[in-house]
């Protein structure tokens, strides 16, 4: 790859609205190593799901939803996969712009409601520049206060007919995916990643199509991880669409079996090896 062609992989112009679609109502905005997605058809009600990286998702995400969605048209609520800083970037700004609920699972509330900050990231796993920069990544707390809502206990997705959560945790302990049963649509948010996160590049040009585990510095408890996908999404994941925070893939490729493999190989090193470092 040039330099010249850099930016072109950075920022894919791929629809008018910088948008990749999914399907007819699902698009995913990249956002450096995230993705953020919309969900609606163009012109029609929407829902925003996560939020971007700081600085860079807020112009983005303006743009993109007043070129899909039609000016002046809100979202009706913005959903929350997991309140880590490369998913609420634009919150702030964008959640008084519209003056919009936040839907995000109970277990993942006190990070986002001023009461905790998330764990530091665990140096022992992973590997790579981004798992050393990742020491200084922003923890939050967040405190995005009274627009706060939980997620409705009977796994219905606010503004998302047809849609149900599906607790996927161990990235965060209320991380959740999305799942739409008619198409089998998953938005999966960072339960995998269909990139390396721990390596700068792979993440930056999301290069390599595969699905991998989510980023291993900041996955605190392996086991549930690998659970959350053993069990849970490798089951919904037989015919589908999907879409991943950090690229989306129509249908997903094969070579996800893999990923199980990883996941489950690293579940077993990673608590091996958090059990020799806590003692
Ligand atoms: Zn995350």
């Amino acid at each position: 790859m040039t330099l010249a062609q850099l930016p072109a992989v950075l920022f894919p112009d791929v629809g008018t609205d910088r948008t990749i679609g999914v399907t007819d109502d699902v698009a995913a905005l990249q956002d450096l190593i995230v993705n953020v997605i919309f969900y609606g058809t163009p012109g029609g009600p929407w829902v925003l799901v996560d939020a971007g990286m700081p600085y860079t998702a807020l112009p983005k995400i303006r743009l993109a939803a007043e070129r899909r969605f039609g000016p002046g048209n809100r979202p009706q609520a913005i959903i929350l996969t997991h309140g880590h800083f490369d998913h609420v970037g634009a919150l702030p700004m964008l959640a008084d712009e519209w003056d919009v609920p936040i839907y995000a699972h109970p277990l993942e509330m006190p990070y986002l409601t001023g009461q905790s900050p998330y764990p530091p990231p665990d140096p022992t796993v992973g590997g790579g520049m981004m798992a050393r920069l990742s020491m200084l990544y922003p923890r939050g707390p967040y405190d995005f206060g009274r627009r706060m809502k939980e997620l409705p206990a009977d796994g219905s997705v606010p503004g998302m007919q047809g849609w149900r959560w599906v607790h996927t945790p161990g990235h965060t302990p209320g991380h959740v995916s999305l799942f739409r049963d008619a198409d089998a649509t998953l938005i999966a948010g960072d339960a995998f990643v269909t990139t390396k996160q721990e390596s700068a590049m792979a993440a930056m040009t999301q290069a390599v199509p595969l699905v991998h585990r989510p980023p291993a510095y900041y996955t605190p408890d392996w086991v549930s991880a690998y659970e959350s996908v053993r069990r849970d999404l490798t089951k919904l994941w037989r015919q589908y669409r999907a879409c991943a925070t950090d690229a989306c893939r129509a249908p997903l490729p094969a070579e996800y079996q893999v990923s199980v493999a990883e996941l489950a190989d690293l579940a077993a090193r990673a608590s091996r090896a958090q059990a020799d470092y806590y003692g």
